[in-house]
Formats: C-alpha cells, structure tokens, sequence
C-alpha cells in the first residue's frame, strides 16, 4: 500500500517530471524540506513515521533521537514484475542496502552510539538515510531531536540551548515546512515546539501545528479550542492526531493497525465529529499534500518561462535553417500547452473544487 504522504502529489510530480525529461530539460521539481519540532516525547518521530507509512525509526518514552536524522525519499520505478522492491541506505556505509527496516532502526541506534555515546548524549552531525521506493514522492523529512530543559546523562549543562541552535538550524531555511509537535496531555499554551516555530516563522506561512496523545488527555478535557485555533491561532491550521503508545510498540503493533485505531478513536468521540478534517494522520498528510501542491503551482510559472525561452531559441536556429519544420519546436509548443493545461488545473484543485486531479 502507498504511504499516506504523497497519495496525491506523486502522479502529478510524475507527470510533470516526464514532461521535462521529454524536453530535454534539466529543470525539475524541487519540493520543500520538512522538519519535525516540539518537546522530547512528544511524538515527533511516530508522526514522521506514520507519515512515511513504514516501521523504522527508534521511538520511545526515553531520549531517543539524539542526531538530526535527513531522510530522504527517492522514488523508484516499480519493476517490470509488477513487484516492489523498498529499500534504504546510509551515507555512512555507502553501497550497503537494508531491505528490513527493523535493520534500519537498528543502524540508526548504533550509528547514533558511535557518535552521541551511550548516555543520553545528544550530537548535531546528523545521520543521512536514503529511502528507495515506489511509494514514495521525492522529498527531504528530518526528525530532530527534542526540546529536553534539565541535562542528563551525558548532557551538558547547556543541553537547552544547544538543541534549539541545532533545531532552528534547520527550520529558520524559508523552503522548511515545519511540523510543530504538541502533546495533548501537556499545557498547550506553553508549547515549545509552536514557541521555537514561531521564532523561525513568525507570519506562520509554513508552519503546521500537530497535537499527539490527544488518546492521553486528562478525563473530562478535549482539544477542540486548540484544534479550532482558538487557543493559539495558526495561519496553516492543526491536526490532531493518536500515535502508537509505548504498549503498541512494546507489543509491535503495525502502522495499519494503529491507523485503524485512530479512525475509530475520533469516530468514537462526539467532541470531534465536527472536526473530521482536523484530526488523523491522513488528514495530516492530505494537508500536507495541499502545501506541496500549491508550492508545484508556485515554481510552475519559472520552470513555464524557461520552456518558452527554449521555444523561442529552438525557432530561432530553425529559422536561420531557412525552414521551420515540425520536430522540435512544434514539440515544445505542445509540451507548454500541456503544462498550461496543468497550471489551470492545480489553481481549480487548489481552490478546493475537487480535491483530486486526473493525470491522463
Ligand atoms: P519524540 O521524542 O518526539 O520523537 O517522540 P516519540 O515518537 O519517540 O514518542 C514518545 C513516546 O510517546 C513513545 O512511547 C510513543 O509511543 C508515545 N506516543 C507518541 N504519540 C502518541 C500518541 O498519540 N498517543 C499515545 N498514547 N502515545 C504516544
Ligand atoms: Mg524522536
């Protein structure tokens, strides 16, 4: 099954992809970076997780990511076979493929030791894992590792400020997308993560606000005003979202499973049967797809540009050839009316018309 994140934006990076390549042309899409933020266990790498649809990243109530980790996803052709083939690969050992992911998180540990140490130390030379699938739209996810206040283990006293220079590192680039982690069964308004997410991204145009455990709340209470914005208000909006616990892990509950369980979580509570398209982990990624979307349609316009300048040059050799023949600058022309076909439909699909977009 494809993971939750690109559903939508893959066919259409596809095609875009294959235009280019038709033309010869080096141009392509790039899509943002998106980096996780918040406290330690608030959820950060369970949303990365889920998101990625896959089972590897070291999770848990203690420290647990304690190097930026880069991930990044390349898609690959599905064989001919119809079979898939998903595998990744670190820079730090270079040609080796892991085909199991449980061997993947395992790496991460040990590579993690090898330069944080075995307490608790936290490092900022990150980890780079290339993930191979046909599943997966070509895009950069960094899990960080959490806000902590009070040193231990082998931390220095300045713990503190060391990680949040490390995380601001990152989410201060303008083309980071932030994914701001909030857990429910904490004070919300104190935040940290939509504390240093605001510092990076005061006007909040690429910041999204998560709430996780929201299944851990205090008796009585809910998450309605926050997800409403009510509390603190977000430009991008909130998901609210239900994680694996550390039992499920314990117990090795699958992504599916624990997407299932989700679903009936918030189908179960009246509080949030109003509030559907604020809460679960696909509704997180179809927000996410929106961004990404809407950040295609932005670059769409340069990448259109330097087709029509190539058009232009193409019919100009041709026509100090003396004739202007068929082949390549008919070709290209056909190629821009396509793409203008394209930018029609991202704006009605950005508007909201139908969410979906047909790519044949
Ligand atoms: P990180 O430190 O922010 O990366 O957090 P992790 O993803 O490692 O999660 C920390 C702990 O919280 C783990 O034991 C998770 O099982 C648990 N957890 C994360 N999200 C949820 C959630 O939505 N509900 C519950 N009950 N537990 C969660
Ligand atoms: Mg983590």
């Amino acid at each position: 099954a494809a993971a939750p994140l690109g559903n939508s934006v893959i066919p259409i990076v596809n095609k875009l992809q294959d235009i280019f390549s038709q033309l010869g042309s080096s141009s392509t899409i790039e899509l943002p970076q998106v980096a996780v933020v918040g406290s330690q266990s608030s959820g950060k790498s369970s949303v990365l997780e889920a998101l990625v649809g896959r089972d590897f990243l070291p999770r848990g109530s203690d420290i647990c990511t304690r190097r930026p980790l880069v991930l990044q996803l390349l898609q690959t052709k599905r064989k001919a076979d119809g079979t898939e083939e998903e595998y990744g690969e670190f820079l730090h050992l270079p040609g080796k493929r892991f085909y199991n992911f449980n061997d993947i998180r395992n790496e991460i540990q040990a590579e993690t030791e090898r330069e944080a140490g075995g307490n608790k130390g936290v490092s900022d030379k990150q980890i780079r894992l290339k993930i191979f699938s046909p599943n997966v739209l070509d895009i950069t996810l960094v899990d960080l590792p959490g806000i902590t206040k009070v040193p231990v283990g082998d931390q220095p006293s300045d713990i503190e400020a060391r990680i949040r220079t490390m995380i601001m590192s990152y989410i201060k680039l303008p083309s980071c997308l932030i994914l701001a982690v909030t857990p429910a069964n904490s004070d919300l308004a104190n935040s940290d993560a939509l504390q240093i997410a605001g510092n990076a991204d005061p006007d909040g145009y690429r910041t999204i606000g998560i709430i996780t455990k929201l299944d851990i709340m205090d008796r009585g209470t809910d998450a309605r005003n926050f997800l409403l914005g009510k509390v603190i208000p977000l430009r991008l909006g909130y998901v609210g979202v239900v994680n694996r616990s550390q039992e499920d892990i314990m117990l090795n509950r699958t992504i599916k499973d624990a997407l299932v369980a989700e679903e009936k979580f918030f189908r179960s509570r009246p509080v949030y049967s109003d509030l559907a398209d604020r809460c679960g982990i696909p509704q997180l990624a179809k927000k996410l797809n929106q961004i990404l979307v809407q950040h295609i349609k932005t670059v769409l316009p340069g990448l259109k540009s330097r087709i029509s300048a190539a058009l232009v040059s193409v019919a100009k050799e041709h026509a100090s050839y003396g004739e202007i023949t068929e082949s390549k600058a008919g070709q290209g022309a056909l190629l821009l009316n396509i793409l203008s076909k394209y930018s029609e439909a991202f704006s009605s699909m950005i508007e909201g018309k139908n969410g979906e977009m047909s790519t044949t």
